[in-house]
């Protein structure tokens, strides 16, 4: 299969204008897989002025039938490919090949679902005071910018342009520098889908040379972002200066809280996959275990055994469940953290060791006896490690699950429905599971609290993010 390795700009593949090229390497063996073309500042300008063309010129008026025929066209071809794209994940960033088929075919199916959906966002008509005839429009921004990060770069990427392509816009999507691969494919699948050329462009390039031209650029008139707190207060910042649309995806800290009176065994067999899996590098990933001190060594002992259980390994295998880290540098990242760790006296139920060989790889870690104030309580760590403490009085647990500037998701574990209903009221968080692992529906809103974010991807929601609401008022 080949692989691509150039920018996507104007309905067809090219080289950056500068020549530059980025260097992947596969993380499960460490051998390098491709070098893909790099945007520099002026294939930033062409790809704006091209999308904007083709906004204006021709895809602004497409009537919302025949976009909702080329969204269905997209998701279509998406879904005959699935199998190419899913390897092509696999190999660039050892995502587990059973995952990578997973997320491509979530991408087709949040195709499918704003294909529908973009009929079925309405305006009102209003009885205004003066009589006559007003109603509401939602009109579409224009160009749209979409920076999305290496973690889950296929659905991500989808997440934001399916909405945006189906409420009217453009898009420009910026995948990550270690991820570019799937997304330069959307773009020619989706041309060949029949979206006109330049409604689409991909660019990689690095967000440090090209994320700034984008975020100021005047043609731009929304970044959609979902990557670190650090970088969306950035892009928040330089987006004030003209007042553009921003939505942010961000970091998490998110709690996993298991009372005594839930089905625990079920909560302790299930919860290790809602902070390893994609290997802990999730914003949704449940790093902070808080079971009910009644449970909590039974609880642990069994959380442990299931751990010591998941398939650690070659993303190509079918049974593998976690891969490798994404990068040397993600890995030595976490690896920091658990030196912090163990300095701090934290007790290693399990893991926290390279395996012998090639491949980024880390053994999940579970630790105990970890400090509230400890950097493996409180920051975000992106990989593969989990605290879990026990508690005794609810009030001060829900205190100690909102004591972080982040908001994004979180698990509730409990058979008292009175309690869930409570608990899942105080909880900060923008998406919350009861005896439930999930964070991600197609159709319902995603999005965080505090610094975990501003804005909603999915659901109906996504599509007020990328239009503007337009009242008009027609005499009698
Ligand atoms: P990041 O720097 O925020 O990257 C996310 C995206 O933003 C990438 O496409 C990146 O491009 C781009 N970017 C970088 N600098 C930019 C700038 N000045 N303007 C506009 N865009 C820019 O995230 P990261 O460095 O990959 O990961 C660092 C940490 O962020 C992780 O350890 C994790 O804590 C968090 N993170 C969170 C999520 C999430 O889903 N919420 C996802 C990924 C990471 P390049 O790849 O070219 O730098
Ligand atoms: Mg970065």
């Amino acid at each position: 299969m080949k692989l691509p390795d150039q920018l996507f700009v104007d309905g067809s593949y090219r080289d950056s204008a500068s020549g530059r090229r980025t260097p992947l390497v596969n993380p499960a063996t460490e051998t390098p897989l491709a070098e893909v073309a790099a945007a520099d500042l002026a294939d930033v300008d062409a790809a704006v002025d091209s999308a904007h063309r083709a906004w204006e010129s021709n895809w602004r008026d497409w009537t919302p039938g025949k976009r909702t025929e080329v969204m269905y066209a997209i998701a279509r071809l998406l879904r005959e490919h699935l199998e190419d794209l899913a390897q092509i994940e696999c190999q660039n960033i050892g995502k587990p090949i059973g995952d990578a088929r997973d997320e491509i075919g979530l991408g087709a199916r949040v195709f499918e679902f704003y294909a529908g959906a973009i009929t079925k966002f309405c305006g009102q008509t209003i009885p205004v005071w003066r009589g006559g005839f007003d109603y509401t429009l939602h009109a579409p921004l224009g160009v749209v910018a979409a920076i999305v990060p290496w973690n889950f770069p296929f659905p991500i990427g989808c997440w934001k342009v399916a909405p945006a392509l189906a409420a009217g816009n453009a898009v420009i999507l910026k995948p990550a520098s270690l991820s570019p691969l799937t997304a330069l494919k959307l773009g020619q699948l989706a041309c060949e889908a029949g979206l006109p050329p330049g409604v689409l462009q991909v660019l990689p390039g690095a967000g440090s040379a090209i994320g700034d031209a984008l975020v100021t650029h005047p043609l731009i008139r929304k970044v959609s972002f979902t990557g670190s707190t650090e970088i969306g207060r950035h892009i928040m910042e330089l987006a004030s200066r003209d007042l553009k649309r921003i939505s942010l995806e961000l970091g998490g800290k998110s709690p996993n809280i298991v009372f005594a009176d839930a089905d625990w065994e079920r909560a302790a067999e299930t919860s290790p996959m809602s902070v390893f899996a994609n290997t802990g590098q999730d914003c949704c990933a449940r790093s902070r275990v808080f079971v009910e001190r009644k449970v909590y060594e039974p609880f642990v002992e069994k959380f442990v055994a299931a751990t010591r259980k998941l398939a650690v390994g070659d993303p190509a295998k079918p049974e593998t469940q976690l891969g490798p880290l994404v990068s040397a540098g993600q890995r030595a990242t976490v690896e920091e953290y658990l030196t912090d760790a163990r300095q701090r006296g934290s007790r290693f139920a399990c893991g926290g060791n390279r395996p012998v060989g090639k491949g980024y790889y880390l053994e999940p870690a579970v630790l105990l006896e970890v400090g509230q104030a400890d950097r493996c309580w409180r920051e975000e760590i992106f990989g593969p490690v989990v605290a879990v403490r026990p508690f005794d009085d609810e009030t001060a647990m829900i205190r100690e699950v909102n004591a972080t500037p982040y908001g994004l998701s979180g698990s509730l574990w409990t058979n008292d429905l009175r309690r869930a209903l409570r608990v899942a009221r105080q909880v900060e968080s923008g998406v919350l599971s009861v005896n439930s692992h999930s964070s991600v529906h197609v159709e319902a809103p995603f999005g965080g609290f505090k610094q975990s974010g501003i804005g909603r991807d999915l659901g109906m929601n996504a599509l007020e993010g990328y239009t503007e609401l337009k009242n008009v008022y027609v005499a009698e």
